[in-house]
């Protein structure tokens, strides 16, 4: 087994897609940590102690995960963490350009680190934090699309969804 990987993003909320990703890097890596990123330049919903709440309860039953954050540079806390890799999905094409320049411009700063790609699981290939909040935000159901733990702060940000 390799050892540290960082796998990095906004989570604004997890969903099921994240957690998937999570789930099968943790059977290949030692140690997992999901880093929230802070100082995004779009706005988010939730706090950055939200989503590391709603992770936290969302990886309760994996050991080897851990939950930080980080400002800054995503290399330099990769440094930081003595970890080796980062850990990306990858949706569709249009994931692609993006993560390949990300990929391309970490390398440069440090050849050590190593980007990792992980394909989603075709049954979560749609999902993204964005249309989770656009669902919610229309008082429709996100059951099937986020952890459960996640559900109960949907509601508390938008109401409760038709249904429940
Ligand atoms: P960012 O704003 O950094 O893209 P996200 O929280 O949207 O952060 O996503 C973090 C990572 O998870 C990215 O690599 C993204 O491609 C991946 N990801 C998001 N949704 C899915 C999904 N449904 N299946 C697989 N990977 C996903």
């Amino acid at each position: 087994m390799a050892e540290t990987a960082v796998y990095p993003g906004s989570f604004d909320p997890v969903t099921n897609g994240h957690l998937d990703i999570i789930e099968r890097s943790a059977k290949v890596f030692n140690k997992v940590v999901v880093a929230v990123l802070h100082n995004r330049n779009k706005e988010p919903l939730f706090s950055v102690d939200e989503r590391l709440t709603m992770l936290r309860e969302s990886v309760e039953n994996i050991p080897n995960v851990e939950i930080d954050s980080f400002n800054g540079l995503l290399i330099d806390y990769v440094r930081q963490k003595q970890a080796k890799t980062i850990i990306r999905g990858l949706r569709a094409v249009s994931d692609f350009e993006y993560e390949l320049q990300a990929a391309s411009i970490n390398r440069k700063l440090d050849p050590e680190i190593e980007t990792f790609f992980m394909m989603t699981n075709n049954q979560y290939s749609y999902l993204s934090s964005s249309i989770v909040k656009e669902v919610a935000k229309y008082e429709a159901d996100v059951k099937e699309l986020v952890p459960t733990p996640v559900t109960a702060y949907l509601y508390e940000k938008y109401g409760p969804f038709s249904g429940e």
